[in-house]
């Protein structure tokens, strides 16, 4: 039997995905599609195996494109819609999750902490520039302690006189070493409280983390805080406790939902072409029964998260999306999406485990994607409080 392109079907266009789409929504998946592809896309590999990325370059490319705090509104930020802001999420995370968590950060952690809870003076400092991709952020809540659980978070800040005094050590920080402002989270006598430390301030220091398996093509790294001396005006004026961080985690989960499935739509696309074109026992790879069940199983759970991600994203838009509807997305879609990066994987046989295709860069980018922002077992857990009112968390 021989495959017969031209009666192919795109996994997506099985459910008709596009015509939920208003065409705007379309013209922006499309622009940014096209500059992924373009400028983006002919480097990641490369980026990846050698661990590193042209951070300012691709932070100026993607201010360009307009991608970063599209969602925001004012301070030269798109003002996009939030499903708008998934599409491109998307797009972004089919060239690599690293490239959509540079975007993430930026956007949805760093700009919408200050967008969110800043003075009007550290948003007009800010927040243009950010959107621009002239100046780079970073969030740092995690700590080598404190991970699924910030509120045992160690950094703290204390008051000398009207100044601040900073001292604690944050991990895993995306952005970190490249970033020109880190939005830091630390306790202190008031609760936990949001600041913006500049990069050059004494005391202040980003080592990156080196030897990752993951999202190679994405700085991480640590933010040290020996002594560090803020003046008054560096706290975020409008976050109190941990709601602050965790309002600014939604934002970048809610990207994640549909970003995920970008990588798991350019893994599919890649076995799907594969299959077609590799032969096996004299017939295309495609044309097996077995490869079929893989292909269609795929396709279901690749359609199902983009209907789940635009649903999410619509109540989004109106308002009304919960945290919780938030966790039932996170879990679900990047759940999906890594078992799809690894059964794609399987088809491309030994070809699968090279940087000359993608699915197995997105599958070991997936592991990252899993664990941050809320880790599979916390959005679980998430879920389950709200199904039971019983927290299972402690
Ligand atoms: C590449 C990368 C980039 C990152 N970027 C950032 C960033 O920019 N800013 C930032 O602040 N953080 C960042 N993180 C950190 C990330 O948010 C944390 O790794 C995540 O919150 C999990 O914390 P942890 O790694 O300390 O794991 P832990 O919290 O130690 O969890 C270990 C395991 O225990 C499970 N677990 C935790 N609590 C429970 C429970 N109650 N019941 C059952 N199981 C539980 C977890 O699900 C996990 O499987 C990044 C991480 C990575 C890998």
């Amino acid at each position: 039997m021989k495959s017969s392109p031209s009666t192919a079907t795109h996994p997506l266009a099985l459910l008709a995905v596009d015509g939920l789409l208003s065409d705007e929504e379309r013209a922006i998946r499309d622009t940014v599609r096209a500059a992924a592809d373009r400028e983006l896309r002919p480097h990641v590999a490369g980026w990846f195996e050698k661990g590193e990325i042209p951070a300012r370059e691709l932070a100026r490319t993607l201010g360009e494109l307009g991608v970063l705090g599209m969602h925001l509104e004012g301070y030269g930020c798109a003002g996009t819609s939030a499903v708008a802001y998934g599409l491109a999420c998307m797009e972004l995370e089919a060239v690599d999750s690293g490239l959509r968590s540079l975007v993430s950060v930026q956007g949805s952690l760093a700009m919408y902490a200050i967008w969110k809870y800043g003075s009007e003076e550290q948003k007009q400092r800010w927040l243009p520039g950010m959107a621009a991709g002239e100046y780079i952020g970073c969030f740092g809540l995690t700590e080598p302690d404190a991970g699924s659980d910030p509120g045992a978070m160690r950094t703290n800040a204390k008051r000398d006189g009207s100044d601040w005094i900073l001292n604690g050590t944050k991990m895993w920080i995306t952005n970190g070493s490249v970033a020109d402002v880190a939005v830091v989270w630390a306790r202190t006598e008031e609760g936990v409280r949001g600041f913006l430390v500049p990069a050059g301030t004494p005391g202040f220091s980003a080592p990156e983390i080196t030897m990752k398996l993951s999202l190679r093509a994405s700085v991480t790294a640590e933010l040290v805080l020996e002594d560090v001396r803020l003046p008054a005006d560096a706290m975020l004026p409008e976050a109190r406790g941990l709601s602050g961080p965790l309002g600014c985690l939604n934002e970048a989960r809610f990207g994640i939902v549909f970003g995920a499935l970008g990588a798991a739509r350019d893994c599919l696309e890649t076995a799907i072409s594969y299959a077609k074109d590799r032969t096996v026992f004299a017939r295309p790879l495609a044309s097996y029964q077995l490869t079929q069940q893989k292909l269609a199983d795929m396709s279901v759970e690749l359609g199902k998260g983009m209907l789940l991600a635009l649903h999410l994203g619509r109540l989004k838009d109106a308002g009304e999306l919960t945290p919780e509807q938030i966790s039932v997305g996170k879990l679900n879609n990047v759940r999906e999406a890594i078992a799809i990066a690894r059964e794609c994987r399987t088809i491309l046989g030994a070809n699968g485990i090279t940087l000359e295709y993608p699915v197995l860069r997105h599958a070991n980018n997936l592991e990252s994607v899993l664990t941050y922002e809320g880790t599979s077992e916390v959005h679980s857990l998430v879920i389950g409080k709200a199904l039971t009112g019983e927290q299972a968390f402690r």
